[in-house]
């Protein structure tokens, strides 16, 4: 691999240099061989022939240079202080195969400095979900860690009850979150300048072909925010903890604690256990964004050319950037150009399926049979599922709408349509209960469901032969929501 530690270069007061705590008896739980091969990771015999122990802590390859971070938060809206990688390691960075810098995160590596009350572990069930979750996203196409592979172990956390501690090596183009930048204003406000230039230089360097790189930066990572939050909402993506210690300034998708998957589309869906007020909610993530970052730009003004005035012009293409991402996005998953009628349909269309509780992954899929039934079998029973579940005054609203919308797509492409909405309207999602299966054989010693939804998540917009209907079934109507909680 191509090591590039440069984090552990800026000044100490940012990190605490420490090896991770042993798990006991680490184990296999999987390997990401395609996150392997893109980290130089498979080349090394030696990393391949003991990545157990490393992931278990045991071992720590002489390139390796392990510390924790300091980072502070937002959390909930209320400022939290001082956070910290409290059960983390930034293990190692380095160049992939594509020349991006890539570090390596173990999660669940034990006590540090910014533990607090924690234990510093990860559980099984949590380690599995931020696992799939990560695949998932990337293989969707969605800014986001993945993790090179996990180990279960039989070290004992106490949680509720008492759960087996694992560890994943979480693999992101960046650790550094918003809330590093609001540790620096409490507590090092002198670093603010090069820790800038740190950021703006590993991962904005474009920016310092601008007369002002610094705004430069901060608009970038507006746009990227918004661009982020554009996917997730397309996709049905709720974070659930979209606190400023778990947003990343690559505007990559960070820390999946209770998140999840659209199921039947209710925009006020909120997932967390934990969130009572909603905040947190799938509705409120486009303005939870922007809430985070209005809160974290005014650090900046301690630097040269930084005013308010400057920063609000930073700030102000956010929601021009997500809406166009996000009204463009849609009208794709409807085959649709991006224009006023096309948006009319869609919102109508989410009208729908709100109203009668739809399913949204099945739903945005079954328009496929619409429009080209020939070719989409599949997509043929979800449409049939789908108009089941409509009673005589909603049938009729479908008739409508329907109609109208075949008419609009007579004035495009087919092949067109047909393959942008393959492409951005998946089949496999992770849904809660397909987690929650994975977990329960895994906590059994059995990982043949991982390693088989780990596959059908790899193609998410492909229909797969290893598939079964539970992998597709929303839960019904009314059901109760299965609550997602915070201890992990
Ligand atoms: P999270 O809600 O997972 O984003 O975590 C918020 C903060 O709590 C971060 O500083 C984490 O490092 C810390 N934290 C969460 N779980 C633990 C744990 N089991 N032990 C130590 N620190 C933890
Ligand atoms: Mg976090």
């Amino acid at each position: 691999m191509r090591y590039q530690n440069t984090y552990v270069k800026l000044d100490t007061r940012l990190y605490h240099k420490q090896l991770p705590n042993p798990l006991d008896n680490p184990r296999i739980g999987h390997f990401n061989n395609q996150v392997a091969e893109q980290l130089g990771w498979t080349e090394d015999v030696d990393l391949m022939a003991r990545w157990v122990d490393i992931l278990g802590g045991q071992y720590v390859p002489a390139e390796f240079q392990p510390l924790s971070m300091a980072y502070a938060g937002h959390q909930f809206g209320q400022w939290a202080g001082q956070l910290g990688d409290g059960r983390g390691l930034l293990m190692a960075q380095v160049l992939d195969k594509n020349n991006q810098l890539q570090d390596l995160h173990l999660k669940g590596a034990g006590l540090t400095p910014y533990s607090r009350m924690g234990d510093g572990r990860a559980v099984l069930r949590s380690t599995i979900r931020e696992y799939l979750c990560g695949h998932a996203l990337t293989q969707l196409g969605i800014a986001s860690s993945n993790a090179l592979g996990f180990v279960v172990s039989d070290t004992k956390v106490r949680r509720e009850r008492i759960e087996a501690g694992a560890a994943l090596m979480r693999v992101a183009d960046s650790h550094i979150r918003l809330g590093h930048v609001e540790w620096i204003a409490s507590f090092a406000p002198d670093l603010l300048g090069e820790f800038t230039d740190y950021m703006i230089d590993t991962y904005y360097p474009e920016c310092r072909d601008s007369d002002t790189p610094v705004l430069a930066f901060l608009q970038a990572v507006v746009e990227r925010t918004a661009r982020m939050i554009a996917d997730w909402q397309l996709i049905g993506f709720a974070h659930g903890v979209m606190n400023t210690d778990n947003l990343s300034i690559t505007g990559s998708t960070l820390d999946f604690g209770p998140f999840g998957f659209m199921e039947r589309f209710n925009p006020a869906w909120i997932n967390n256990h934990s969130d009572h007020s909603g905040r947190y909610a799938y509705q409120n993530q486009p303005a939870i964004g922007h809430w985070n970052l209005n809160i974290w730009l005014p650090h900046f003004m301690r630097l040269d050319g930084v005013t308010r005035e400057t920063l609000a012009d930073c700030l102000a293409p956010y929601e021009a950037t997500f809406m166009q991402h996000y009204q463009q996005g849609l009208c794709r998953k409807l085959g649709l150009p991006h224009q006023r009628e096309s948006l009319g349909l869609a919102f109508e269309w989410l009208t729908l399926l709100e109203d009668n509780l739809l399913d949204y992954t099945n739903s945005f899929r079954a328009l496929l049979a619409l429009i080209a039934p020939d070719q989409h079998s599949y997509e043929q029973q979800l449409l049939a599922t789908m108009t089941d579940e409509l009673n005589p005054e909603a049938q009729q609203v479908w008739q409508a709408w329907s109609m109208r919308y075949l008419a609009q797509i007579q004035q495009v492409s087919i092949t067109q349509a047909i393959e942008e909405m393959q492409t951005s309207n998946p089949i496999y999602v992770l849904r809660n209960s397909m987690a929650q299966r994975v977990i329960v054989a895994a906590e059994q010693g059995q990982f043949e469901e991982l390693n088989r939804v780990f596959d059908l998540l790899a193609k998410p917009y492909t229909r797969q032969d290893s598939a079964i209907d539970l992998d597709t079934l929303p839960p019904a109507p009314y059901a109760p929501q299965m609550p997602i909680s915070c201890s992990s």
